[in-house]
């Protein structure tokens, strides 16, 4: 339809001046984009309030009545317009700031006026600011008017006159111009019939303009599939894409290593989740198709097990794979695992990180490009040029979040073939999040801790409860358990962060004297955290307090209680991290949540999450329903296709997964996108792409 391309400024009533605000503040440029802006949200005009029913925090209100007097005050930019408004049941006072000349020249008293607007108490009575005010003829009643969208305006544009209301009426003049015709559909019919979806025109119309309240679900579910629709086959289109491009290695035996390990070695039995996640790999890596695919598993749940065996399969093809860990300390953790658990297996693993220097590095070095390094365990120094392998199979990142996008595609060059990607994480991504910032990784779920573990039960306290702090302590100690103090990371000022470690470990000294006591924090020189890490991992020292600089990955079995002191300074995610530290052994173990006694709402909330689940996909969840998907910690390096207008991922996440095998079914029936029943869909697709350009998906 020529219109909905139609530049915005020939429609009548905006013109070139308010064409540009319009482009400029809402992305508004052409007719189509009109319709698509939709209200954010309706008023309900078909109940009329009376004054005597006000009530503080009310939203929109209508009420029936007269002005019966005005005044004005101030000059220049303090001027003012207050009128008396009443409905015989009770006055508001009215008041401008703005548009004075036009108030002055419109309302007047003694006459019947429909007014709508939003009460606030001001001086101990009712107020309202700007309200929109509809003359009632006299012996004319107002028409009933049902829900009223509100639309989105910026400050230049009221300047500029274009309020809601006006938008109202452009939308109007649009629908008017489009007469009784239909809008050109996006989603074939098909679509329309299998996922239950009325069409376009009807949709934007009802959304516009909704004859009642119980018209907009089915109008709006429409809108929200069609969009995570296309997100969503724009996500899949391109991991089939990269499928198709890029042929993978083949891993087709199963042998020895794998099968001596999984029998001689395994010193316990895989859990369900495990295996599962074994096959899928398995499965991926013999396909003949490169894998990408994200392992996610709370911490603990035996995800470097997983990974080993990984590693065994490419070993056992006749391939080099490769362990990445985000920190020197983890990388030294995951190569002493790994060789303690393969014992006497013959398989050559070897560390590279920045400490390994001179001979011992162009040892490691010289065997990686001979090829008899098997297993090169390391941190990022493992994506540095120097490090040439002769076979690369398979490249495992684990704690990926601390890995941006670009070390990611560094690694698929270490091979002339791209070798297998596996990607682990811990940070728990929330399903509907997985299926969009992740959407083009397979994803494999380690959903079960294995058995034995007792969940760690969580207390808050605050802080001035350090009797029964120090009680819990004591007793735990006198089990032979270890004990993490932790203190936040203060991000305006490492100083004060270090202070309060300090001051922690001076207190904790003093009160239990016959323990001993390591400390951690950001301005020691590395090789003394590392020695104060080494100490507690030993049992040497009893109590560990530090900053956040043990968030990821240390393990020590035997340390059975996590206390966080000012925990409301702590996201979500990151107690959750930190929790994860203890209950790794088979012994009861307890995090305690300290904080100060006035805390916000939302902090609150956190500590009851924390309180009441250890699940980590729970709480992530919750994290994106307290702070909004865009803010979640791992996310941010990796935005989204589109923008969602109307969708949103947490309350939309059943629609979403209908809307994922949507487009997924597409794709299968049609991997060459020439089905013509399909034709508008990649039209459509293009037209969204091309208003974002900058779609950089993750490699
Ligand atoms: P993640 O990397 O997921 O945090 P790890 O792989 O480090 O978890 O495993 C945590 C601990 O659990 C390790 O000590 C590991 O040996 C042990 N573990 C892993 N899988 C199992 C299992 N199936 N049964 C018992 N213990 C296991
Ligand atoms: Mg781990």
């Amino acid at each position: 339809m020529q219109l909905l391309k139609q530049d915005i400024k020939y429609l009548k009533g905006v013109g070139p001046r308010r064409a540009e605000l319009l482009g400029a503040e809402l992305g508004v440029r052409t007719v189509g984009d009109l319709l698509r802006e939709l209200p954010y949200k309706y008023i309900d005009r078909s109940e009329v309030h009376k004054v005597c029913d006000l009530q503080d925090e009310m939203p929109y209100v209508q009420l029936r009545g007269k002005i019966v007097d005005f005044s004005e005050e101030g000059t220049g930019r303090k001027q003012r317009i207050r009128a008396v408004f009443t409905d015989g049941t009770g006055y508001v006072e009215l008041i401008w700031f703005a548009g004075l000349r036009y108030v002055r020249e419109t309302y007047k008293v003694e006459r019947e006026y429909l007014l709508l607007g939003k009460p606030a108490i001001w001086n101990g009575r009712f107020s309202i600011s700007h309200p929109e005010l509809d003359k009632i003829e006299p012996g004319q009643e107002p028409q009933q008017l049902g829900l009223q969208p509100l639309y989105h305006t910026s400050e230049r544009m009221k300047k500029a006159g274009i309020s809601s209301r006006t938008m109202t009426q452009l939308v109007r003049t649009a629908f008017d111009a489009v007469g009784a015709q239909a809008l050109p559909e996006t989603l074939p019919a098909y679509l329309q019939e299998k996922h239950r979806l009325c069409s376009l025109t009807y949709a934007l119309r009802t959304a516009h303009f909704p004859p009642s309240a119980d018209a907009l679900p089915a109008a709006m579910r429409r809108l929200k599939f069609e969009e995570l629709f296309f997100l969503q086959l724009d996500i899949l289109r391109y991991a089939l894409g990269r499928q198709q491009k890029v042929r993978g290695l083949r891993f087709v035996r199963v042998g020895n290593m794998f099968n001596r390990f999984y029998h001689e070695r395994l010193p316990f039995e895989l859990t369900r989740a495990q295996k599962r996640v074994v096959r899928e790999i398995r499965r991926d890596t013999g396909s003949g198709a490169q894998m990408n695919r994200l392992l996610q598993g709370d911490v603990g749940s035996g995800k470097t097990m997983v990974a080993m065996m990984a590693c065994l399969l490419a070993v056992d093809n006749g391939y080099q794979a490769c362990l990445m860990a985000p920190t020197e300390i983890l990388a030294e953790q995951h190569l002493a695992t790994l060789r303690e658990q393969l014992g006497n297996l013959p398989v050559r693993v070897e560390l590279l990180t920045g400490i390994v220097k001179g001979r011992a590095r162009r040892e490691v070095l010289e065997g990686v490009a001979d090829g008899t390094v098997q297993i090169l365990v390391g941190t990022h120094a493992l994506i540095e040029p120097t490090v040439r392998f002769a076979n690369l199979g398979l490249a495992v990142i684990d704690e990926q979040h601390r890995f941006g996008v670009k070390q990611r595609a560094a690694l698929w060059n270490k091979n002339a073939r791209p070798p297998h990607i596996l990607v682990m994480t811990a940070t728990p991504i929330p399903r509907t999040l997985a299926m969009t910032v992740y959407g083009d990784l397979d994803v494999s779920v380690i959903d079960e801790l294995p058995p034995g573990r007792k969940p760690i039960r969580t207390i808050h306290y605050y802080e001035n409860q350090t009797v029964k702090l120090f009680e819990g302590i004591r007793y735990q100690l006198s089990l032979g358990r270890q004990i993490y103090v932790i203190y936040p990371l203060i991000k305006e000022s490492e100083k004060l962060s270090v202070q309060f470690v300090v001051q922690g470990y001076a207190d904790i000294q003093k009160a239990l004297p016959q323990y001993r006591v390591g400390m951690v924090h950001g301005q020691m020189r590395p090789q003394d955290k590392e020695a104060a890490m080494q100490a507690f991992k030993r049992g040497e020292t009893h109590i560990l307090v530090s900053t956040t600089v043990i968030e990821v990955g240390v393990n020590v079995p035997n340390a059975s209680v996590m206390v966080i002191q000012n925990a409301e300074r702590f996201g979500l995610a990151q107690l959750h991290q930190l929790r994860g530290r203890v209950g790794r052994g088979s012994e009861q173990s307890y995090c305690v949540l300290v904080t100060k006694r006035e805390l916000s709402e939302d902090t609150r909330r956190r500590m009851q999450i924390m309180v009441e689940t250890t699940d980590g996909f729970e709480i992530a969840e919750e994290d994106m329903k307290l702070r909004g998907p865009g803010d979640l910690e791992g996310t941010q390096q990796s935005g989204m296709p589109f923008d969602l207008k109307v969708a949103n991922v947490v309350r939309d996440a059943d629609l979403m997964v209908e809307a994922r095998h949507a487009a997924a079914a597409v794709l299968q029936a049609d991997p060459e996108q020439a089905l013509p029943q399909n034709a508008p869909l990649w039209q459509r697709l293009d037209e969204l792409k091309t208003d974002r350009k900058n779609f950089s998906a993750i490699s």
